[in-house]
């Protein structure tokens, strides 16, 4: 369900950009809603991966240095993929290395490499051209054959064939806040460290023709209040680079070309909005309290330190969820424990009264390391694969940084601190004995630290749900993964477009999954909290509530509808919500009974 409640920034009225003559008819197009909000402005379309391959004439006396070239250009592709598979040998093991062999395998290719020079030769093309013609031949062969091993290799050879183009034509990898200015963004898909780097003045809006309202990117554009489409299909192409579009991010539409009705529409649809949210605002100072004086504190996700003040702004009670992996995505290499030492600090002297809870690192699934791919070779299955402490029990060097780092920062503040993707006791306790060889070296070093850090644990993944009464006793807290939960629960791929449908926060088996959590960690005396985006939709909020979820974390734009809709609801009656919930078969009914709560207590906001 869409957060109703307007909760991006308000706007000057929309006025037409400069107008273009198109005689093409407005055209509207559907997906899903993932971040509130209206946009109005230039398409800009982004096709990240292609390499814009230049095809011009070569003189006869020059075409064999052409080949020279592209032979050198060869030889440092080879430098580039052996480096990286020496590291991943290093850090991964042989067996996780040998996925380069088939790329070397591809630059030794004498067919290819055959062919692309003779070409260069009858045709008196650049090489680039030449080879791309070639490459791509080759790919559409692989890609059609039925073994899927052999399929396989059309990947390697189009990976291998992108490298080998980039360094003939002196590029690397451009991201997309290079591109920008004030536009819309249309995309096929937006990685979340191209979306943390944009700039919001400039992004007025996304709209990927892929993803889930749970991806990261959209997490992102939520926090900076960019408002967000998903799974529109087909709009890349349909759409031109400049031509005029609006997003409305509550639901879920793009629409191209908008008729001057369209706009005056939105420009009434956009104010309406931007009253509500000003009303909002006005009250989020008041105490998160239900009417019948239950406390529910309302912390903030953040992705970095710069974002105490926004928090602040919107009244969060301290932060719930540090991502901190978003200080490793877009570097080019592993932050150093000082850069990360500082990071934490000045998150935690901005809320001295207030807890601050830091994530350890969550790296891999949607979020590898662009700056490392080495650490992240491509896998089939990445949400099920290398990621979160997976990743930092392997190394070990990379988790102890961080984990020194932090609990540096616990000298000066209220810090907790808790660990992504545990899978039950075991891992837990691997991962807490790493921090205590931590505190050991601080100790010996004489560095000062909390010495009663509470260390929490996650539970977003199903056998940490069902072992909650085992994990609990070992945990000062524990905090509810909702966007992994639901997507491993129900097995649905949280940025997958073509099952975004199915993914569905009121199934029956997610509901009684979230009741067991509370039940288990109460019993052991613990508090639970939900920091994923379930907890930031005031429709959802009643319902967790009810269910005995003790606090709420989420971005920071969405805590003063989320606070509203507390300060309307009594606990009583959430409960009664939750029962009826607890005894209901069909995701759907659920969902209704939520909205027409929902709905109930937002009449005449
Ligand atoms: C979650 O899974 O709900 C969560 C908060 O973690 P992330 O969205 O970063 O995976
Ligand atoms: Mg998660």
């Amino acid at each position: 369900m869409l957060s109703e409640p307007a909760t991006s920034l308000p706007k000057p009225p929309l006025k037409p950009p400069v107008s273009t003559t198109s005689t093409k008819p407005e055209i509207v197009f559907e997906g899903i809603s993932a971040s509130p909000g209206i946009a109005h402005g230039r398409a800009f379309v982004y096709r990240k991966s292609e390499v814009e391959v230049p095809e011009y004439q070569v003189p006869k006396e020059e075409r064999a240095s052409e080949i020279e070239r592209f032979n050198d250009a060869l030889m440092q592709t080879r430098g580039q993929i052996s480096a990286i598979r020496d590291e991943v040998s290093k850090s991964l093991g042989e067996d996780e290395a040998r996925i380069f062999d088939a790329h070397l395998l591809v630059l030794e290719d004498q067919a290819l490499i055959g062919e692309t020079e003779r070409e260069v030769e009858v045709s008196g093309k650049n090489v680039e051209a030449c080879f791309n013609t070639i490459a791509q031949r080759y790919i559409k062969a692989f890609a059609e054959i039925d073994d899927e091993y052999l399929r396989e290799r059309a990947g390697d050879i189009r990976d291998v064939t992108s490298r080998v183009l980039l360094v003939l034509l002196g590029q690397t990898v451009e991201t997309l806040s290079k591109h920008l200015g004030e536009h819309v963004v249309i995309a096929d898909e937006i990685a979340p460290s191209d979306a943390a780097s944009l700039d919001r003045s400039e992004a007025l809006g996304l709209v990927t023709t892929s993803g889930g309202k749970t991806s990261h990117a959209v997490i992102v554009a939520r926090s900076m209040k960019i408002p967000a489409v998903v799974g529109v299909p087909g709009v890349m192409e349909d759409l031109e680079n400049e031509e005029e579009v609006i997003i409305d991010g509550y639901d879920g539409v793009l629409i191209l070309r908008p008729s001057d009705e369209t706009l005056f529409r939105y420009g009434r649809r956009r104010e309406e909005k931007a009253v509500l949210e000003r009303r909002l605002l006005n009250a989020v100072q008041e105490p998160s309290i239900t009417t019948d004086g239950h406390v529910v504190p309302l912390r903030a996700n953040i992705e970095k330190e710069d974002e105490c003040q926004l928090v602040k702004d919107h009244a969060g009670e301290g932060v719930g969820l540090f991502r901190s992996e978003y200080l490793y995505l877009a570097v080019p290499e592993v932050p150093d424990e000082e850069s990360q030492y500082l990071a934490y600090r000045t998150v935690a002297e901005a809320f001295p009264h207030e807890p601050v809870v830091i994530r350890t690192l969550d790296l891999g699934g949607d979020k590898p390391m662009s700056g490392a791919p080495h650490l992240f070779p491509r896998e089939d299955n990445p949400f099920l694969g290398f990621r979160a402490i997976r990743f930092c029990l392997k190394h070990r060097d990379i988790f102890k940084t961080q984990l020194r780092a932090i609990l540096r920062a616990s000298a000066h503040g209220n810090v907790r601190m808790m660990f992504p993707m545990i899978s039950g006791v075991s891992e837990l306790r691997e991962a807490k004995e790493v921090l205590e060889e931590c505190r050991q070296e601080l100790i010996a070093e004489g560095v000062p630290f909390d010495e009663d850090l509470p260390v929490g644990s996650m539970i977003e993944i199903p056998s940490a749900a069902l072992t909650v009464d085992q994990l609990a006793p070992e945990c000062a807290f524990v905090s509810i993964g909702t966007n992994d939960l639901i997507q491993y629960l129900i097995a649905i791929d949280r940025v997958n477009d073509r099952t975004a449908h199915l993914y569905e926060p009121t199934h029956p088996a997610v509901v009684r999954v979230l009741h067991e959590i509370v039940e288990k960690s109460h019993a052991a005396g613990i508090k639970v909290s939900v920091c994923g985006e379930m907890a930031a939709d005031p429709v959802y909020v009643p319902l967790l509530i009810g269910l005995g979820v003790d606090e709420l974390s989420m971005t920071p734009p969405l805590l003063p509808a989320v606070k509203f809709l507390v300060r309307k609801t009594s606990l009583t009656e959430a409960k009664a919500l939750a029962q009826s919930a607890l005894a209901t078969r069909s995701a759907k009914e659920i969902e209704q009974s939520c909205v027409s709560f929902y709905r109930q207590r937002m009449r005449g906001a």
